[in-house]
């Protein structure tokens, strides 16, 4: 089988181009005779990719000297933990806007250190929109902010940040880093799980502001303190060094695509492609606010699930694959990363043109 458009959520695609340097480095990198799988992660090699990889991404994002960038292990739902854990230090109070179940887990593992304050939450609606928030509804006193940038399962997006003040405000970005440009100032504290925009699972990157570390609870484990990481580059053990590397390759790829400027005209218009069809179809519908819609994920349904069931089905056929939406929803879902080229989305509109012809 010739390679496919995958549409997955996460793991997703990666630029080929990253795979295939990834396919010629494989078993000897840049002439060590190794690996990086089986490299030191203490070694000249490994520390020039990481090296690399970190300014990299500081560059992509503008991230201010203030700010580390870690790599770290667990996934988003380590940082669950990880974000209260360290960050809860006055007040043990956060406040919380639940826009789909990652902010909902977020919230919960806070509740078990503190007080997670939801100052709204989507979810009777079925996350279908970002709930609106006047500001005068957030506590001035509360450790941090905390939003889902981007909602993975249910297709919206923050448009906007809250203007949090002096509180600051946390960030889930698993789904949307690197797909839009972003003032990482507004921000105390970015994460991101790799698998979506980045890489392979297992590397999870914190941009975290220099005043927010050092502060963990007493009870804070030391792997799941920023501080230990902080003060050793992300070498205090054994990092995923694998991952790292694939994410040092995809960060030269965004680079080399003009930075994520480019990137995001790059992602609107392969999202406008998808929306401005669906918009104008009879049979498919986009179930999510207008103004809330994201870039990277989006979510539609027929209205029938036997339909729905059939166009996945047709779509996997014509090499259109992982297009069924989350198990928790069901429908469809295109996630169209980064790495997804326009070509892709065309395909799929084609195909939902034809599809809808042939089942009005
Ligand atoms: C995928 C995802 C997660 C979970 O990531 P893991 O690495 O599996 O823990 C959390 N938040 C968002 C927004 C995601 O898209």
């Amino acid at each position: 089988m010739d390679r496919v458009y995958n549409f997955s959520a996460g793991p997703s695609m990666l630029p080929l181009e990253v795979l295939e340097t990834a396919a010629s480095e494989m078993t000897n990198y840049k002439g060590s005779g190794m690996s990086v799988m089986e490299m030191s992660h203490r070694s000249k090699e490994f520390d020039g990719i990481i090296k690399d990889a970190e300014n990299l991404l500081r560059e992509l994002m503008s991230i201010p000297e203030n700010y580390k960038v870690l790599f770290l292990q667990g996934g988003a739902s380590t940082q669950f933990a990880m974000v209260p854990l360290n960050l809860f230090r006055n007040s043990k109070k956060a406040d919380f806007i639940i826009t789909g179940s990652w902010a909902e887990k977020a919230a919960q593992e806070a509740a078990r250190y503190g007080t997670a304050n939801i100052l709204a939450s989507s979810k009777a609606d079925v996350f279908s929109y970002i709930p609106k928030v006047d500001k005068s509804k957030y506590s001035p006193d509360a450790d941090y902010f905390y939003i889902t940038t981007n909602n993975t399962i249910y297709g919206t997006r923050y448009t906007t940040l809250p203007e949090t003040g002096n509180v600051p405000l946390v960030g889930d970005m698993s789904s949307n880093i690197l797909s839009q440009v972003y003032d990482v100032s507004k921000f105390g504290l970015i994460f991101a799980g790799a698998q979506k925009n980045i890489g392979p699972a297992g590397v999870t990157v914190a941009i975290i502001r220099d005043d927010l570390i050092g502060h963990a609870m007493d009870i804070t484990p030391t792997m799941l303190n920023y501080k230990t990481h902080a003060e050793n580059d992300s070498l205090y053990n054994t990092p995923p060094t694998f991952a790292i590397y694939i994410a040092k390759l995809t960060f030269e790829w965004v680079k080399k695509l003009g930075g994520v400027a480019a990137i995001q005209k790059m992602n609107e218009e392969k999202a406008a492609l998808l929306y401005d069809y669906i918009d104008n179809s009879s049979l498919f519908k986009n179930p999510v606010a207008k103004e809330d819609r994201s870039l990277m994920n989006i979510t539609f349904v027929t209205g029938s699930e036997e339909l729905d069931k059939k166009f996945i089905a047709e779509a996997k056929q014509q090499g259109l694959v992982a297009l069924g939406g989350h198990r928790s929803v069901g429908g469809m879902r295109a996630s169209i990363y980064n790495a997804m080229p326009i070509e892709g989305v065309q395909k799929l509109v084609n195909l939902m043109k034809k599809f809808e012809m042939e089942n009005k």
